[in-house]
């Protein structure tokens, strides 16, 4: 919307309408020039003006025609989902993972980069590796790159303000990528990335309060307050992890001690499943993994639902952790619905069970009876979604 007291100049028009008539095509599907206009309340000449731009820009495509009794049959227009690229980059889990996507998110291609224990220059090394690597296999204009990254970020400059696992303080990311690569590049917190992809694409789509927490390598929540995402003024909104939750606990790699990342997280869970399977020769931990090593979420999982009892005890110690961290979000921000989505939701409903029966304990009965507590539908492709509705949102305003 335009600010009311400021005149609106005929060019901000041009664009507000082109992006609203993009968007009612996105959201539909399938749809007529005369429905696009009774919608969005534009003419049907602006209509038909900025449908035949979009065509010739392979934006919108028609796609067939309504059949009717009598007269000429409406002809359909759909967005050409393939017309245009996106590059996304998750760079919160344990590699470097990034897609080339088409514009409804589905993934065309993929790679990753496994990262160990590089500086900060290294790290960005492989960042720029990942992109060199998927930018060569995209056959169609690229819209942009879209970069989900762990820690504090200003995703209004585009700048990593502080990224504890690789030691990046005030990287101007969206700058440097930028310079190296001549597109438009978005940069946001992974949970904020994540929450994204559940507002635009997933169950509880277009809800206006949402919370998404991501618990895998590291543990945050996204946060949509009033249909807005919720930064906080420092832009660490949702930032739980690294909340302490046990007294002397251990250390975690943000230099305090006892944060719920050091329980809850996908890291956590393997250290702890990897020093019960070398202590307990009868750990079900050795059915799924011949070196411990090697030890990877997955192979927990596994073991998990084979029945290991000691495993029991430690996601119930997960669940724990976690349920207290949501059961805080309720009382904070009394939302309708919180989903859990990372990898360690892969633990399923004995985990869910767990998450919901501490809320109950630790809220106010009349808050946690109003909060619904999911898993996220949207699986390991949250992230990949997330960027695509960054750059979606951004550039074209389709969604
Ligand atoms: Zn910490």
């Amino acid at each position: 919307m335009f600010p009311s007291t400021k005149k609106v100049t005929r060019e901000q028009t041009k664009i507000h309408n082109n992006r609203l008539v993009l968007k009612t095509i996105y959201a539909h599907g399938e749809i007529s020039r005369a429905d696009i206009a009774r919608i969005t309340r534009l003419t049907a000449t602006t209509v038909s003006g900025i449908v035949a731009e979009s065509i010739t820009k392979g934006l919108v495509e028609e796609v067939g025609s309504i059949p009717v009794a009598r007269g000429k049959p409406p002809t359909l227009l759909s967005m050409a989902k393939d017309s245009r690229q996106l590059i996304g980059l998750d760079l919160a889990r344990s590699e470097f993972q990034g897609a080339v996507m088409n514009m409804r998110g589905e993934q065309l291609q993929q790679a990753s980069i496994a990262v160990d224990e590089q500086t900060g220059e290294e790290a960005l090394g492989l960042v720029y590796d990942l992109i060199d690597t998927l930018i060569v296999t995209t056959e169609m204009p690229l819209l942009g790159i879209g970069i989900a990254a762990p820690g504090i970020i200003d995703a209004g400059n585009g700048v990593v303000r502080h990224a504890v696992n690789f030691g990046w303080y005030d990287l101007p990311l969206r700058q440097l990528l930028n310079d190296r690569y001549d597109l438009p590049v978005y940069v946001a917190n992974d949970n904020d990335v994540a929450v994204l992809a559940e507002y635009t694409f997933g169950e509880y789509k277009s809800s206006s309060d949402l919370v998404v927490v991501s618990a895998g390598h590291g543990i945050g929540a996204g946060i949509v307050l009033g249909g807005q995402l919720f930064y906080g003024h420092g832009f660490g909104a949702g930032e739980i992890g690294h909340v302490a939750v046990v007294e002397n606990g251990e250390r975690c790699m943000c230099g305090n001690y006892g944060c719920l990342e050091t329980i809850s997280s996908s890291r956590a869970i393997v250290k702890r499943a990897q020093s019960i399977a070398q202590a307990n020769p009868n750990s079900l931990v050795h059915q799924f993994v011949p070196d411990l090593q090697e030890l990877k979420i997955g192979a927990v999982v596994q073991a998990f639902e084979a029945g290991d009892s000691e495993l029991q005890e430690v996601i119930a110690d997960v669940g724990h952790y976690l349920g207290v961290a949501l059961a805080n979000l309720v009382g904070v921000l009394s939302v309708p619905t919180i989903l859990v989505a990372g990898s360690v939701a892969q633990f399923g409903q004995p985990l869910l069970a767990t998450l919901r029966e501490v809320v109950a304990k630790n809220s106010l009965a009349a808050l946690a009876s109003h909060t619904k507590i999911e898993f996220s539908s949207l699986g390991r492709d949250i992230v990949f979604l997330g960027t695509t509705a960054l750059l979606l949102s951004q550039e074209l305003g389709v969604v």
